[in-house]
């Protein structure tokens, strides 16, 4: 408050999903602090990534330049210590958008639309999401279009889409202060939706009772009534006990599954064999507890459950939240204050990146691209002939990237914006080979990522408080960014960029208006939306900052709580889907003992290529760590607070015998090699 500022710009944090409003304090065209604002989600709050993870959109790694391969340079990991002017040669944006575009367009017209791909964001926003979704239907000419919630919670989607009907959450996670009884499963909100976090500590303080379901005890169990710390992917043996429990004691909302619910007699046969006793041994909970958290869920005036990667990472993720859901139903705990079902979504943006339609086989909100209706409006709306089939999903673009020169669908040409699979597909080999074997890869980012070290070209991108545009959080909430800082050197507006290479692909777009249009994209993207934000004008962004949809007209203030009275599915109701115990895909064995799960840390934040470029956040957290129980880490000879930094901190490609297998090896590898030449998990 006493800092003396040139100006304070409002905006939303751009770490995670919780989206808490800011503002930004600038002097000398510098962020020097960020404050929390009184936004629905925060209340004033910020975790330490929002307060101090800002300086990385002023770190000297950014890019100012485009960047052009050089010839003749191998596509390979970055070498330890070597310089990117070895790789690159800057350009200018004519040089660069001519190449990247040509290129592109040359692969789609001598192999077919579907030689290319997009992998766009959910760190950027609302309208770069719409847009870019857009350019790849309407001028690469396919669906091949994806982002980061297929690593995420496209499982949960998938479920929920086909249970509830819509895939974002019922109930915002500050509506856990209504909740008797919180069911928090695969989630370790403290570090990854901290502010989130202090809901539910607060409504445990006030007496809501906290069941902690995650095979790790994390730091939220502090508050937890129960903590179910079940066998790592026992997810649905787990929770079939629970639904057991539910129908076998009659605590069943009958009335909730008669007019709400369709196909329980299915569920109810498929939990038959379910019972807390026989599930004991496979999940490793005691049926005892297992009964009385179900009698607890069922018989509190409002239960809610909210999950994370824990739930969907899975072969059976889908199957996961099946259960959730089910749990729910059966119970009527959804469509009241205080209950329901919440994926937390992780990235800031994650939510509305999927809503506006960055996803291979919808079109904006969530309109099948193969359904005959949603096709025939969006090629009236935009104009154009559309692809109606389903386009590849990131995993698949991967595969295809790989495939043989014959496949008549093999990916040829990329378009990555503000991601970085290279870091962060779960299996990196695979996807930096991949990556690697396109014949053009074009990279939009704020920095040299792993990814953008394998690009072709290389445009140098926006920072969020470098633009205007909006983001959706976890809780439906469409909120405003705007414009705090100028980009640095030759860096654009990633809407710039986009229209660029549409417009050097064919594409007559002509969105006109301040900061590339940003006003005009977003009334665009609202048009196509109109089941969900029709109500919600840039207008009235600029007014009110934050808007919760369903929001179908200017006077109606938004729907936090949703299915208060039907389900947005064709017949109205809730549809019970059944899942089978299945073991998970790999089971340990002699050869690969251990089962890994992902886990969080507060400080950082996708790949850390924003929050290891920010000062306070790497100081509080250098290294990355990993838990392992006090019984497994004595047998692999470590101790407590050890460090086998090598891990962390090699970079490079391992050429000994061990190198396909070398993640799976972690720290048994005795690689003979020099640091310099291993993987960073060597
Ligand atoms: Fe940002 Fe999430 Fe922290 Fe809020 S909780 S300040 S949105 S990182």
């Amino acid at each position: 408050g006493s800092q003396k500022v040139d100006r304070k710009v409002d905006s939303v944090c751009p770490f995670c999903g919780v989206g808490c409003l800011i503002t930004y304090n600038v002097r000398d065209e510098k962020i020097i602090s960020v404050e929390g604002r009184d936004g629905p989600a925060n209340h004033g709050r910020l975790c330490v990534k929002g307060r101090f993870g800002f300086d990385y959109a002023h770190h000297p790694d950014r890019l100012t330049m485009p960047l052009i391969r050089k010839p003749g340079v191998p596509k390979e990991v970055r070498p330890y210590g070597v310089d990117w002017r070895d790789t690159f040669r800057e350009a200018t944006w004519d040089e660069a958008l001519d190449l990247a575009a040509g290129t592109l367009k040359g692969l789609r017209d001598t192999h077919g639309p579907k030689a290319l791909a997009g992998f766009g964001s959910a760190k950027g926003s609302n309208e770069e999401a719409y847009l870019f979704q857009k350019l790849v239907r309407t001028g690469f000419g396919s669906n091949n279009v994806d982002h980061c919630t297929r690593l995420c919670h496209a499982s949960s989607v998938a479920a929920l889409l086909e249970g509830v009907g819509s895939g974002a959450v019922s109930n915002p996670v500050n509506d856990v202060e209504h909740a008797e009884l919180i069911f928090l499963i695969g989630s370790n909100p403290t570090a990854n939706h901290p502010v989130a976090a202090t809901w539910m500590k607060n409504a445990a303080k006030r007496g809501a009772r906290i069941v902690l379901a995650d095979p790790r005890v994390t730091d939220i169990g502090r508050h937890a009534w129960r903590t179910l710390q079940f066998k790592a992917d026992t997810d649905v043996a787990m929770l079939n006990a629970l639904i057991h429990t539910v129908i076998d004691e009659g605590l069943v909302d009958e009335a909730f599954v008669r007019d709400r619910t369709t196909d329980f007699e299915a569920l109810k046969a498929n939990v038959m064999g379910c019972s807390p006793e026989a599930m004991a041994p496979v999940c490793g909970i005691p049926a005892e507890t297992l009964r009385e958290v179900a009698r607890a869920f069922a018989q509190a005036k409002a239960s809610m459950i909210l999950w994370g990667m824990g739930v969907s990472q899975h072969v059976h993720g889908t199957d996961n939240a099946r259960c959730l859901i089910a749990l729910c139903a059966v119970t009527g705990q959804i469509g009241k204050p205080g209950s329901g079902l919440h994926p937390l979504r992780g990235q800031n943006n994650v939510q509305g990146a999927s809503d506006a339609g960055l996803i291979p086989m919808m079109f904006p909100n969530y309109q099948r691209v193969d359904n005959a209706g949603a096709h025939a409006w969006f090629e009236g709306f935009w104009g154009t002939k559309l692809d109606d089939a389903p386009g590849y999903t990131v995993v698949e673009i991967m595969h295809k990237a790989l495939a043989e020169g014959s496949d008549p669908h093999k990916v040829r040409g990329m378009y990555i914006m503000g991601e970085n699979p290279a870091m962060s597909d779960p299996d990196l080999n695979h996807a930096r080979h991949a990556l690697a074997s396109l014949s053009h890869l074009v990279v939009q980012d704020i920095f040299l990522t792993e990814t953008a070290w394998l690009a072709d070209v290389v445009l140098p991108a926006s920072a969020w408080p470098e633009k205007t545009g909006t983001a959706s959080n976890t809780d439906r909430m469409v909120q405003m960014g705007r414009r705090a800082l100028n980009p640095p050197g030759d860096a654009r507006p990633d809407l710039w960029v986009i229209q660029q290479i549409a417009a050097r692909m064919g594409l007559a777009w002509d969105y006109e208006g301040e900061e590339s249009g940003v006003a005009a994209v977003y009334d665009e993207m609202r048009q196509a939306m109109r089941a969900s934000i029709e109500g919600i004008t840039w207008d009235r962004l600029e007014r009110e900052s934050s808007v919760t949809y369903p929001c179908l007209s200017e006077d109606d203030p938004g729907q936090p709580i949703v299915f208060t009275e039907q389900f947005p599915t064709p017949t109205g109701r809730l549809k019970l889907v059944p899942a089978s115990v299945i073991p998970g895909a790999e089971q340990p064995d002699d050869a690969y003992p251990l089962v890994l799960i992902t886990g969080r840390q507060l400080e950082h934040w996708h790949t850390g290529s924003m929050t290891r470029r920010s000062a306070v956040l790497d100081a509080l957290e250098p290294l990355a760590t990993a838990s392992v129980h006090g019984d497994e880490l004595a047998r692999l000879g470590g101790g407590a607070g050890g460090r086998w930094w090598r891990c962390v901190r090699a970079v490079g490609r391992c050429r000994c015998a061990c190198a396909a297998t070398m993640a799976r090896r972690a720290v048994r590898c005795s690689c003979p090699l020099p640091m310099s030449r291993r993987l960073p998990i060597c």
